[in-house]
């Protein structure tokens, strides 16, 4: 209750009746939820109401008396200083303030008052003022405040456009990213109709519907459409509503309106990838399926339905192991188990799964556990058939276990070299001739070197002649060096057992598509037997020649003697006789010689003498003798060297000699033997040509070998044994030079011989 200034009228009633309302007032004043005071003109309290001990703790005995501003709050004084003031230079007015005071327990409240300068007024004669405790409503106006604050900062700066509207569709307001969105300014829009922001052939129907949703009870879920924006642009929108009421009748409309053109277009975008990753999947040529946690097929690729005969459908729900062979389900349990306990686990299997045309089926599958994958959730498993390669795996392997078996058995070594050297296989041969126990010993040590020192512990290895054999030379080494097929007369001498055997070591590369040498494939066969039972034919012919020589010679000369007698005693008839003896005599002689020089050369004993030898004087005294026995053909000489060899010019003579018959032979329908010399720095060459039947191409580089004939019609009518160029070889080979042929069928050969000359 407040007292406004009104001039109170008391009159002269009775004291009684005045006594009685002045108790009442002062009842109602006590008792009022004000508090009332009364200052005089210095501004001192005279007068509080008793509610002031309620509502601030003090009683009036202790305010009486004091400054009325006394408990102001120093923020507030200044303001109140100047209200008192106002109210105390006009009296019969009444100001209104709001202030704090403090209370008795020392905490601020707040106060609203009102002053009324009553000092003129003779029945008062003091300032009444009247204040009352505000405290709650100012908290409640503050949180008010606050709470407006916190929806403005909402509403200026939420991303979703907003606007407000009334029953006719008039917008009241609208937040920023409404502008921002519908690119309109605040003047084009605020006051408008709502519809403004639709093109014109559509702002009626959007009015109708305005009005429509504002009149009807159903509340539609959010609207997606398109938006026009004032710059033409096209946004697409989500739409939703709501309204605001107040007693119960709808006064306006809310709409929050969200630009969701981005999300659309990743939505749409993810859609596509999604549906790209599906058609990958469903086309591709491995099947797919998706388990759960317990096994059970979430979903299958078409492909299945290729490989298992069952449509996706059919199986879909169905416990994987239902069709998986009873031999293999416990593996291939085990297998999922596995992949299930830990995420992100992955594992091969290999298992049957029977067709549905009931055949049994190999898979080759891959599991792995994206269960925690939240976009997969399922175990995936890979999966194509591979019954085919199954079973050429099977054939495969049966084959190399043959192939092993085989190998192991054979009494042949054979090995295996990888390009460092080292053996990488051996079989059970290989070891033994190797001086192993087992093949696995030569495995262990992973070094040509140490394998190679293991074998020459216990055998010394060395080539025909007995020297011992150079590692680089042995066959699987050039192999390795990229030379076909090259072979070899190896000797193995057993330290242990003091034995000697013989092996023939043939090797074949191993090249890669770009041709390089990956490995060498080494065969040792013991031609042990063999080779002795060469060794005593080649003794016996040894011995057998020199047996021959004796009574050779002794015939000779008897032949000889007896010629001799007859010419004294002129029997002409008995001389020729005796002369054809006589140069039979000397072919077999020649023939023994040879056999005897084979022999001498198979045992590394033939001899040479070293001496310097003029090589145009040696050329043209062989052509000398060689013309005086020929006498079907001419011997030429062409070219001089005047160059000195060194070596056994008796020896030497016998190769030209050799060639020079072989060319005389060879040639019965030409008349001439072409001698050719041609010198470089370090060689002279003697080249000696034919123009007779020529060597097929296929035998030149055999006819240098012991005891070889080329067999064919047109060779086969010419005596001979092939003794004659292999002995050739091995004397030029000993001088430090080669015997080479060139030859054409038909048209004759060209030996060449070239020898190393000194200087
Ligand atoms: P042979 O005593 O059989 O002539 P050789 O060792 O001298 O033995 O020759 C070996 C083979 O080489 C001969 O059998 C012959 O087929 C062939 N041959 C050697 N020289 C000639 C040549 N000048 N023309 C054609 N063939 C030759």
């Amino acid at each position: 209750m407040s007292i406004h200034g009104k001039k109170r009228m008391v009159t002269s009633k009775a004291e009684e009746v005045l006594t009685q309302s002045n108790a009442l007032f002062r009842a109602l004043i006590d008792k009022s939820s004000d508090i009332i005071v009364l200052a005089n003109a210095e501004g001192m309290l005279t007068y509080i109401s008793s509610s002031v001990t309620h509502i601030m703790g003090y009683s009036p005995e202790e305010l009486v008396g004091s400054p009325a501003l006394g408990l102001v709050h120093p923020d507030d004084l200044a303001v109140m200083q100047q209200v008192s003031g106002a109210i105390q230079q006009a009296p019969e007015t009444s100001l209104r303030a709001e202030y704090r005071l403090r209370c008795k327990d020392g905490l601020w409240r707040w106060f609203e008052g009102v002053g009324t300068n009553l000092l003129d007024d003779p029945e008062v004669g003091a300032i009444i003022g009247n204040f009352r405790d505000i405290t709650e409503r100012k908290q409640v106006e503050e949180a008010l405040q606050a709470e407006e604050q916190r929806f403005r900062m909402v509403w200026e700066s939420a991303s979703d456009a907003m606007s407000l509207s009334d029953r006719e569709g008039k917008v009241l307001a609208a937040n920023p990213a409404y502008y921002q969105l519908y690119g309109f300014k605040p003047e084009d829009v605020l006051g408008q109709p709502f519809s403004i922001i639709f093109s014109k052939e559509q702002q009626a129907w959007a009015q109708a519907l305005y009005q429509a949703t504002f009149e009807s009870e159903k509340r539609d879920a959010s609207i997606e459409s398109t938006v026009v924006r004032a710059d033409g642009t096209i946004r697409i929108v989500e739409a939703s509503y709501d309204f605001l009421v107040q007693h119960g009748r709808r006064i306006a409309m809310i709409s929050i309106i969200r630009d969701i053109t981005e999300r659309k277009q990743t939505q749409e975008q993810l859609q596509a990838s999604e549906e790209r990753f599906r058609a990958l999947l469903e086309r591709s040529a491995d099947a797919i399926s998706l388990l759960n946690k317990e096994g059970r097929r979430l979903y299958s690729t078409p492909a299945s339905a290729r490989i298992v005969g069952y449509e996706p459908t059919e199986y879909v729900g169905e416990e994987t192991f239902g069709h998986i062979h009873p031999d293999d389900v416990q593996h291939v349990r085990h297998v999922l188990v596995a992949i299930i306990q830990q995420p992100g686990k992955s594992l091969p299997a290999h298992f049957r799964v029977r067709h549905k045309n009931g055949q049994w089926v190999w898979i080759e599958g891959t599991g792995t556990n994206l269960l925690d994958h939240p976009s997969v959730q399922a175990v995936v498993v890979n999966y194509r058939d591979f019954t085919e390669r199954k079973h050429l795996e099977e054939a495969l392997r049966q084959s190399k276990e043959q192939l092993e078996v085989i190998l192991q058995n054979i009494a042949d070594g054979i090995s295996v070299q990888e390009t460092s050297g080292a053996i990488v296989y051996m079989n059970e041969a290989g070891a033994k001739l190797c001086g192993y126990t087992s093949p696995a010993e030569v495995l262990r040590v992973p070094d040509f070197q140490t394998q190679h020192a293991y074998t020459l512990q216990r055998f010394e290895i060395l080539d025909a002649q007995g020297k011992p054999f150079p590692l680089a030379e042995l066959p699987g080494s050039r192999a390795l060096r990229g030379e076909q097929a090259p072979q070899a007369i190896v000797q193995y001498y057993d330290r242990v057992s003091q034995t000697r055997r013989w092996s023939l070591v043939r090797a074949q590369p191993i090249v890669d598509e770009d041709g390089q040498v990956q490995l060498a494939v080494t065969i040792f066969s013991d031609i042990t037997e063999a080779y002795e039972a060469e060794q005593r034919k080649d003794e016996f012919i040894g011995m057998a020649s020199h047996e021959l020589k004796t009574p050779i010679t002794t015939v000779k000369g008897l032949t000889q003697l007896v010629k001799r007698k007859l010419e004294k005693q002129g029997a002409p008839e008995l001389i020729a006789i005796m002369s054809t003896i006589e140069t039979q005599l000397n072919r077999l002689t020649k023939l023994v010689n040879e056999l005897l020089d084979i022999s001498k050369i198979q045992a590394g004993r033939l001899d040479y003498a070293e001496e310097p030898i003029d090589i145009d004087e040696l050329i043209q005294s062989i052509v000398n003798t060689a013309q005086l026995t020929n006498t079907t053909h001419t011997i030429t000489v062409q070219g001089t060297a005047h160059k000195h060899i060194l070596g056994d010019r008796d020896r030497l003579e016998q190769v030209f000699l050799n060639l020079i018959s072989n060319a005389v032979k060879y040639s019965p329908q030409a008349d001439t033997v072409a001698l050719r010399m041609t010198t470089s720095q370090e060689k002279v060459i003697v080249g000696v040509q034919d123009f007779g039947v020529g060597i097929p191409q296929e035998h030149q580089d055999k006819i240098f070998e012991r005891f070889y004939r080329v067999a064919d019609e047109t060779t086969k009518a010419f005596p001979g044994l092939g003794m004659g160029l292999y002995i050739s070889s091995e004397i030029v080979k000993r001088h430090g030079g080669e015997i080479t042929v060139e030859s054409e069928e038909g048209k004759g050969s060209l030996f060449a011989v070239s020898l190393p000359v000194v200087s």
